[in-house]
Formats: C-alpha cells, structure tokens, sequence
C-alpha cells in the first residue's frame, strides 16, 4: 500500500512538472472594430467567426512547430488581407475617390525591429511589404509610390487597384469595416504585432491611420507587450494607444489589463474602437468601447475563443 502510495505520488509530480514545461504560446487576432452583431445577419455571423477560428488554428499550428511570433503575425494577417470580408487588401474600406489605399505595420518584440508601409496601392500584402522595409532597409515607414515600386522591385506580388475593390466595400455596406490585426508569443518567448487597413471608409486621399504608425496603432515590446489596434485612428495616434499600454507595464509595473483599463480611461473618448494585447506569460486583453469587435484568441494550454460583441 505504502508503496503504491508513493508510486502515485511520484506519478502526479512527473505530470505536474512536464504540463508545467510545457512550451507556451498564445496569439490573438482582430477583425476590426464596431460591427454590432445585433445588426448582423447569422450568416455574417458564422462567417467572420469561421475565418477568425481558421486563423486561430493556424497561427497555433506554426506556433507549436516552433515558428516565430514574427512569421506567426505575418501570416495571419496575410490571410486576412487576402480575405474580402475584411479591411485589409481585399475588400479593403475605400476613399472618397473610390480607390483603395491600404496601411500596414509589423514590429518584433525581441528587439524593436518593425517597419510600415502606407498609402500602398498595388502591393497585394502590404504586410508583407511592411515586414521587408523593416528587415530590407534602414527605414521604417514608406509611403505611396516608393513603397509600391519597393514592393515591385523585391518581387512582391503586385496587382491593380481594381483587384482590392469589391462591391461590398463600394457599397459601404458597414458602417465601420474591420481592419485586422494580430499578436503572438512564441516558444521562445518573443511577442510580435502586425496590423492592415484600408483605413476608415470615405477617408481623404492622402489620409493615414494609427495601422502604420508604431505606437499608435501596432506596437510589440518583450518587455512590456504586444498590441494592434482598430477604431478611429485619428484617436489613437493622438494618445499613442499601442505604445502607452507597453509603456505603462514596462515603468509602472501594472498588469496588462490593468495597463490597458488605465490607457482607455485617460481620455480616449467612448466608441471609437479597440485593442488586442498580449504579454509574455500568454495572457491577454481584448478591449474594446464600441459596440462589438471582431476577435479571437488561443493558446498552448487549449483556451480557444472568438467572439463580436460584448461578453456575457
Ligand atoms: N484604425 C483604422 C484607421 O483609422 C481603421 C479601423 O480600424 O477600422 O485607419
């Protein structure tokens, strides 16, 4: 008896410490904010949860195969750019003048690295073409033309505006369309972000969003967190929403939750949009002061979810 005892003991402290090594990672993803799910059909419904789960799953999938967070954000947000549901390349918001021009940023948390790219007309994954002005020159953000002809010259799949445009955005069917985004923590421990938009629907020519610029709306730092945003930009360049709620952790050693409750109350007016965030020890917040957001998240230890409006 005593020895079974003992036999069963050492055999729960095996179990505990090999769940406990497990390797942890998490991501968490968005597909913009304020759609009202309440004024959404089922099939709406059904339709941005299922592609937001399909993300989920493969981001996790390369995450346990051990892929960086910074490829994990890449791709993720890739497939939603090339998803017409959402804000981002195809089906992208369009401008006053009918034409789509798409903002987007990556950052790497291990070491600050990140790049941008705005005003893009013709590079189909300006995620992708964020990600090579952030490892392929010594600039972080480029604009318009350059960036395109950039894009051209790396040999990124280009297309013509027209490609982005589709019936949906040009009806502006939605109110506020989803821009996307995406945050991961990989095996190593390194967090990354990435954000794409077509930016607000009817907007100036010319006009940028907080997508693209770092600190605003994407921001990734190991030492505090990572953050993508979606709303009115405008708003979060102003208080510098991403970078704030790393910041608060990094200085003033609060949670991440309690990072991101403190940033939302410091003035940042009511339905104007959200955040998803992600700290090092997997957990995050999806916040947000409009009426719904389109979100996700999962990680190693098998919590999955994805939700549009409030929880419950
Ligand atoms: N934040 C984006 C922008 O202002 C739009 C959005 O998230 O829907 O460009």
């Amino acid at each position: 008896m005593k020895h079974t005892c003992l036999i069963a003991l050492i055999g729960l402290l095996w179990l505990s410490s090999s769940l406990s090594a497990q390797p942890k990672y998490a991501l968490a993803v968005h597909g913009g904010a304020g759609a009202d799910p309440a004024h959404m059909s089922r099939e709406e419904i059904a339709g941005v949860e299922t592609r937001l789960q399909a993300v989920l799953r493969q981001g996790l999938a390369q995450l346990k195969a051990g892929r960086s967070s910074l490829e994990v954000v890449e791709t993720a947000v890739r497939s939603l750019e090339d998803d017409p549901w959402f804000n981002a390349g195809r089906g992208a918001a369009l401008n006053s003048a009918g034409e789509a021009e798409l903002d987007a940023a990556i950052m790497d948390g291990s070491n600050l690295q990140c790049g941008a790219v705005a005003g893009v007309r013709r590079c189909k994954n300006p995620v992708s073409l964020a990600r090579f002005v952030m490892e392929k020159t010594p600039h972080v953000l480029m604009v318009g033309l350059g960036a395109d002809r950039f894009a051209e010259e790396s040999g990124l799949e280009m297309v013509d505006n027209d490609y982005f445009i589709t019936e949906r955005a040009r009806q502006a069917l939605r109110k506020k369309q989803g821009t996307v985004g995406c945050v991961a923590l990989d095996q190593q421990g390194h967090l990354a972000a990435a954000t794409s938009t077509g930016g607000l629907t009817g907007k100036r020519p010319g006009r940028v969003g907080d997508s693209p610029i770092i600190g605003a709306g994407t921001y990734a730092d190991d030492r505090g967190c990572a953050v993508s945003c979606t709303g009115v930009g405008e708003e979060f360049i102003r208080r510098q929403i991403a970078g704030q709620i790393s910041q608060r952790m990094r200085f003033n050693g609060v949670s991440l939750s309690e990072s991101v409750k403190l940033t939302f109350a410091d003035g940042l007016p009511d339905d104007v949009g959200g955040v998803i965030a992600l700290n090092r020890q997997g957990d995050w917040v999806l916040h947000f002061n409009t009426v719904g957001m389109s979100r996700g998240a999962a990680d190693s230890q098998g919590r999955f979810m994805v939700a549009i409006g409030k929880d419950k």
